[in-house]
């Protein structure tokens, strides 16, 4: 009923992320008044399948009772008191569970995943600088990386749209070849390419030597970068060669902690630990912002220091350890502690493997892929050739408007059309998905 006058109000006072402005003429933001579990609710009584876990953060659906009932207790006794001179409870008990998940020693907290990456970026930089290695000035990053918008986490990420115009405001960082496995060359491996990629970073190290704080990657999946897959081999061969030049390896798990690669963190699939560890997004649950940069005791013990010691890490944030947030982070915990989450979703990625497989064959679909629970289809304008539309036409956006059409939040990176689910999802709300993606993507495909 309040639907226009909503969407003026909205207009007249709000700027909206990633949202040129004159997208909102033909796609205005639609008013959400409630959810639960993986449906939206709309003013005018449409629902919508959240397919993307509202932009990657929500893990066991909208309004989950436990959750829910974990904030409110909370809310009770102590909603936030600072962390510099107290702590509290649900702070200590999320640092315990954390550090024990990650074999980390020690937790830093904030509010957003990039302000964690600017946390990493100072705290490397500071180490070696209180070992008394001034030299060590550069990062390294991957081609096709995203870890944030702020100008540090902006600096280290390689996605052109978001960076360019900001370019001379950035640091600059080394920016070794991504491994990424869509771009393999005929007859190649997805492990063939990790090896031929990191032979780049090794030089890299070798070239710089002495240079580099560390290197920051996000393993497994480039989220933001559209969805693309490396092999874990990658990480391995990462962590040896960050260890013989020795340089951290900060793992950025943001966007794939938690479960959704399949593992409860992407690293463990290599069998490696970083010395530095971000997470945010889902660590929540999809609740409340919250970040942390877990790190090694090695990194930790570099900072023992007395007043007025340049050796003190002396970052901080107003809302650094929320007791709101850290209560909705143990009430997730307690969810995956509670069932077998990450044997459910085995199942669940296996349908949606099922689901969309018949996309395969589509002449516009250039490749089918997945890790756990994130699949993506990359539509291209011949899926043989993998040769893409030319990004003016934005295909995607159309599948994005089709699928709101449908009742679906799709919301394509570009040409490529990914689910990200709540892990409540239900095998027939995955087959409705993947219809409505099988025909937005028709319907964008034919001129
Ligand atoms: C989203 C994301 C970030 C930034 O997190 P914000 O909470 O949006 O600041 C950093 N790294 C990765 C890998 C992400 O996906």
């Amino acid at each position: 009923m309040n639907h226009p006058s909503w969407a003026e109000r909205d207009r007249r006072v709000l700027w909206h992320p990633c949202t040129p402005t004159r997208d909102l003429d033909d796609l205005p933001p639609i008013p959400i008044r409630s959810a639960r579990g993986v449906w939206l609710e709309a003013y005018d009584g449409r629902r919508y399948l959240d397919a993307i876990s509202s932009w990657w953060v929500n893990l066991f659906g909208h309004a989950h009772p436990v959750i829910n009932a974990a904030i409110r207790d909370q809310l009770e006794r102590l909603e936030h008191v600072m962390l510099a001179g107290f702590t509290h409870e649900p702070v200590i008990r999320l640092s315990e569970r954390l550090a024990a998940l990650t074999s980390l020693g020690h937790c830093y907290y904030a509010s957003d995943g990039s302000a964690a990456v600017e946390i990493a970026l100072k705290m490397s930089f500071h180490y070696w600088r209180n070992r008394g290695e001034h030299r060590r000035t550069r990062y390294i990053c991957l081609a096709n990386s995203y870890h944030g918008e702020t100008l540090g986490a902006l600096s280290v990420s390689d996605v052109g749209l978001y960076r360019q115009v900001y370019e001379p405001l950035l640091l600059q960082p080394l920016v070794a070849p991504s491994p990424d496995a869509y771009v393999r060359a005929d007859g190649e491996s997805a492990a063939d390419v990790a090896r031929r990629q990191m032979s780049v970073l090794e030089h890299l190290l070798e070239q710089h030597a002495g240079e580099v704080c560390a290197v920051i990657v996000e393993p497994l999946v480039q989220c933001a970068g559209g969805m693309r897959m490396h092999d874990p081999l990658y990480l391995r061969l990462l962590r040896a060669a960050c260890d013989r030049h020795r340089v951290h390896l900060i793992a950025d798990e943001i966007a794939v902690g938690f479960g959704r690669t399949g593992t409860m963190f992407a690293c463990e699939q290599a069998g490696i630990r970083p010395d530095l560890l971000l997470l945010g997004k889902g660590l929540t649950g999809g609740y409340l912002p919250l970040s942390v940069c877990l790190v090694s005791d090695e990194i930790y013990n570099a900072f023992d220091s007395e007043h007025g010691s340049p050796a003190a890490f002396l970052h901080s944030h107003s809302y650094t350890g929320n007791a709101l947030a850290c209560a909705a982070a143990n009430a997730t915990l307690d969810l995956f502690e509670s069932g077998d989450v990450l044997a459910r979703n085995r199942g669940l990625a296996a349908h949606l493997a099922r689901a969309t497989a018949p996309l395969a064959d589509h002449a516009h679909v250039a490749e089918i892929r997945q890790t756990g629970m994130i699949l993506a289809i990359e539509m291209a304008r011949d899926g043989k050739t993998r040769t893409p539309y030319p990004a003016a036409e934005r295909r995607g956006r159309r599948v994005y408007r089709y699928a709101l059409e449908q009742g679906a939040l799709l919301r394509p990176l570009g040409d490529v059309i990914y689910f990200m689910p709540p892990y409540v999802i239900e095998p027939d709300e995955i087959d409705q998905l993947a219809r409505i993606a099988a025909d937005g993507i028709a319907q964008a495909t034919t001129d």
